[in-house]
């Protein structure tokens, strides 16, 4: 277990209307064990997809998504299965993601169920969840409705961790929560990953949210992944220009410095993944779009240490 824990994922496609949508097109990452990726992009841009193809709830049609260093498409239903413990998921919605005729005790218990884990000692281990999760025992014999948007959330979580796993994929995970709410769950998030040793990919499209968890960001752009390093380097020192671009939005709260800072606006709308663009898919709103952009795609490649773009530009002097 000293071996660092890997999830790599690659190409997926997947079918909308009829028509075959590359929704992540040759994404491609690791995480280690311990870490938090936090995942950023407009909405369509293939956030969810990724995360859902990380953790094979989607199949990719094209290239690997690797746990632990096995590969998932390798494995029988029943290992899988049994991997599945180690891999949860948690969504923007609490509302939709509890069943409203269950008790929190049957909601918390369900996951030993579901593994077949019957050791007697289920009450305990829930009450233990409430507790790690900042609830007071007395949840136990109430239902979703009797509580507030952030303790229903803390539920979800509560019963994420409930299989003590090694990875969570944090979709939009506090963006249907009141702000003052928000920062208590981000807090949550963090103290868990301390006390169970948690690996995250945080989805998120609010930046904010994402440099406070973060350790490294990745950047998404109509199902391209276009940047790639560490939360320092994505959020001072981007290189490309869609990243500057989300970055330059960021109010900075001395306004001297926000008068200085030049804010980049996008020209045009953002297009339909079901066409993207040629080439560089950003090259109808970059800025610096040369015509190379329109006709070759750039490489994904690592233009410093841990830091890896793409764009034609980048690198060139
Ligand atoms: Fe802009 Fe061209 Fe770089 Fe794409 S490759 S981000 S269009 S400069
Ligand atoms: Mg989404």
């Amino acid at each position: 277990d000293n071996i660092k824990k890997h999830y790599t994922q690659s190409s997926k496609l997947f079918g909308l209307n009829r028509s075959v949508v590359k929704a992540v097109d040759g994404v491609s990452f690791e995480l280690a064990a311990g870490e938090t990726l936090g995942l950023v992009g407009e909405s369509g841009c293939g956030k969810s997809t990724t995360g859902r193809a990380v953790l094979y709830l989607e199949r990719p049609t094209e290239g690997t998504t690797r746990f632990n260093g096995q590969d998932l498409s390798l494995l029988k239903a029943e290992q899988l299965r049994e991997l599945r413990k180690d891999m949860q998921i948690v969504f923007q919605d609490p509302y939709s993601s509890l069943n409203v005729r269950m008790k929190i005790r049957d909601i918390l218990s369900e996951p030993f169920r579901i593994h077949g884990l019957h050791t007697g000692r289920e009450i305990q281990m829930v009450k233990e969840l409430l507790e790690m999760v900042g609830l007071p025992p007395a949840s136990l014999d109430k239902y979703p409705h009797e509580f507030s948007g952030g303790q229903r959330q803390r539920i979800v979580i509560a019963r994420a961790i409930a299989l003590r796993p090694k990875f969570i994929v944090c979709d939009e995970p506090v963006s249907a929560l009141d702000v003052s709410v928000q920062s208590q769950i981000v807090n949550l998030f963090g103290q868990l990953q301390k006390e169970l040793d948690l690996t995250y990919l945080f989805i998120s499209h609010d930046l904010s949210v994402v440099r406070h968890v973060s350790d490294r960001v990745g950047v998404m752009y109509l199902g391209k992944m276009v940047e790639l390093g560490d939360k320092k380097t994505i959020f001072q020192k981007p290189l490309h220009p869609y990243t500057q671009a989300l970055m330059s939005a960021i109010p900075v709260p001395n306004p001297k410095l926000q008068r200085q800072r030049e804010k980049i606006t996008l020209r045009g709308e953002l297009p339909s993944p079901l066409h993207p663009p040629a080439g560089c898919r950003f090259h109808t709103r970059c800025p610096w779009a040369e015509a190379r952009c329109s006709q070759a795609e750039p490489q994904w490649r690592e233009a410093e240490p841990g830091h890896w773009v793409a764009c034609h530009l980048v690198g060139e002097t």
